[in-house]
């Protein structure tokens, strides 16, 4: 049945487990997330679909269910599974997406490996992608692509299907144009971007790279009116931070730009903070500290994320401040995601070695400053350490967004608690009541730790209560809503399917 809407996500949306040697499909465990957030927008369409890859032995196996029907919660919807090889998910996502694509997004320019792409491969996979999308969307539909390692989908969905809209969102930064011209395939990547009808972006800042970067290698012109997101803006004062350009033009294309930050399900997460067990567990984890304060800081293992840098933070603090000793402890949770990736066990074994070093020079049979955590945390735990730390520590050197810092400001119903939280996260731009820090600076880091320590009731109160709101208001539905917005205001000129 041909589709109103099609997702194209590279993730399946549902988890598939194996039970007695059988793979079982189920929902996600927790609506906490994009894809359940992604798949409510099936409730509101009238058939809906999803492309996603799946790893195949055999890409040319007769028996390969490549489309199936799904029904779950959200209704029935539409699943086809492209069936990649090893090495293709290996060339298209563990090389070319992870070692050269991502850190040029995040502005680690040493980090950048170019050598093993295998450009062709890229593009063999996105134009699978497109293909399945084109033979999804009915006329007039909306194809919606989301992230960097599909790229060049835009461009070829546009070939192969004109009469349909194209929307685009970027869940990671989007850095300026003398960062992301190092990408030797620019010119291919922003052409398929400006192929789009609407591009999406988390804040202001990334759209107004794209704009940069699109006009750096094409004739590209700035169409619409910057529109001020002046709510964001702290004292009405609106900065670059704070204006989203709104519409570009290449040729006689027009494309969109907007940029709203995915929200968290703030309500889910409210019903969860309060609930008697979560409440309990808060209870159990804060009886276990004695009189210890407690700081928490999540993220996965990444060079990105920062795990180093505060790390080594909390051994300044520790070393500074003997008053401390015995009276402050830091859950640090780092959840090793990309195994078999040399960056990512670096910074793992980096991460390690440090958190030793910190419970060998300062703990005591009695006290452990630093509990490392490496594996993740079900959400329902991780919303009862919200409650029942002190001080949530959340400094990546660069991060699209970071759900983390929302989600603790949603967990605390008690309307206490202090958020730090790095410039460098795309939701500081929204967050501007958090303790806000540079973690590029020992200075920076240092005293903003010592503010949040340090800070009377009161002044907690008053910064949670203005968080809590902005969370409240970005949330999920929001963001929801805005592209949805997004995808009514796209007029397709009239053309017919090729
Ligand atoms: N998360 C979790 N358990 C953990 C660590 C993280 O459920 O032990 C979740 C966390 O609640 C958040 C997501 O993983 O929803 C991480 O999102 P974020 O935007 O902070 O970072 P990303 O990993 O997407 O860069």
């Amino acid at each position: 049945m041909p589709s109103d809407l099609v997702i194209v996500y590279h993730r399946q949306p549902y988890e598939e487990v194996e039970i007695d040697g059988r793979i079982v499909r189920r929902e996600n465990s927790s609506p906490n997330g994009i894809v359940p957030t992604l798949k409510s927008f099936f409730g509101r369409v009238g058939h809906g679909a999803w492309v996603a890859w799946k790893l195949a032995d055999d890409p040319a196996d007769p028996d390969w269910e490549r489309v199936i029907e799904i029904e779950d919660s959200f209704g029935q919807y539409t699943v086809s599974r492209l069936p990649l090889t090893e090495a293709q998910v290996r060339s298209f996502y563990h090389i070319t997406s992870k070692e050269a694509f991502w850190p040029i997004l995040h502005s680690f320019k040493e980090r950048y490996n170019y050598d093993p792409v295998d450009w062709p491969v890229f593009r063999e996979v996105n134009w699978a992608f497109a293909e399945a999308a084109a033979a999804e969307v009915a006329p007039g539909g909306v194809v919606w692509i989301h992230d960097y390692n599909l790229w060049l989908v835009p461009g070829y969905v546009r070939r192969l299907r004109p009469d349909v809209k194209i929307a685009f969102f970027h869940h990671t930064p989007f850095p300026s144009a003398d960062m992301f011209n190092v990408l030797p395939w620019r010119r291919e990547i922003v052409e398929s971007l400006l192929a789009c009808d609407e591009v999406g972006f988390h804040i202001p800042r990334y759209a107004a790279n794209f704009v940069s970067v699109a006009r750096s290698v094409f004739d590209v012109a700035v169409t619409g009116e910057e529109k001020t997101r002046a709510d964001f803006a702290p004292e009405g004062m609106a900065l670059a931070e704070h204006r989203v350009p709104t519409r570009i033009a290449h040729g006689s294309h027009e494309v969109l730009l907007s940029a709203f930050p995915v929200g968290v399900d703030a309500a889910y997460i409210r019903d969860l903070a309060e609930r008697e067990d979560t409440v309990a567990r808060a209870a159990e984890i804060r009886e276990g500290l004695g009189e210890c304060k407690m700081m928490i800081s999540v993220a996965r293992t990444d060079y990105t994320k920062g795990n180093v840098e505060q790390l080594l933070a909390f051994e300044r603090l520790l070393e500074r401040r003997p008053d401390l000793r015995g009276k402050v402890r830091l859950m640090h949770v780092s959840v090793t995601a990309n195994r078999n990736m040399t960056a990512y066990e670096e910074v793992q074994s980096e991460i390690e070695q440090i958190a030793g070093r910190i419970n060998g020079r300062f703990g005591s049979f009695e006290w452990q400053p630093l509990s490392l955590i490496g594996t993740a945390i079900p959400f329902r735990e991780l919303v009862a350490y919200y409650r029942a730390a002190d001080v949530a520590w959340i400094t990546p050197l660069c991060d699209g967004l970071n759900l983390v810092a929302a989600e603790f400001c949603a967990a605390r119903t008690d309307g206490d608690g202090v958020l730090v939280l790095s410039e460098f996260a795309g939701i500081a731009v929204e967050l501007s009541e958090a303790i806000i820090t540079n973690p590029f600076s020992h200075r920076s880091m240092d005293s903003a730790v010592d503010q949040a320590l340090a800070m009377g009731e009161a002044e907690r109160r008053s910064r949670m209560q203005a968080l809590r709101t902005k969370v409240a208001r970005y949330d999920i539905r929001a963001w929801a809503a805005e592209q949805q917005r997004l995808f009514d205001a796209i007029h397709l000129p009239d053309a017919e399917p090729l």
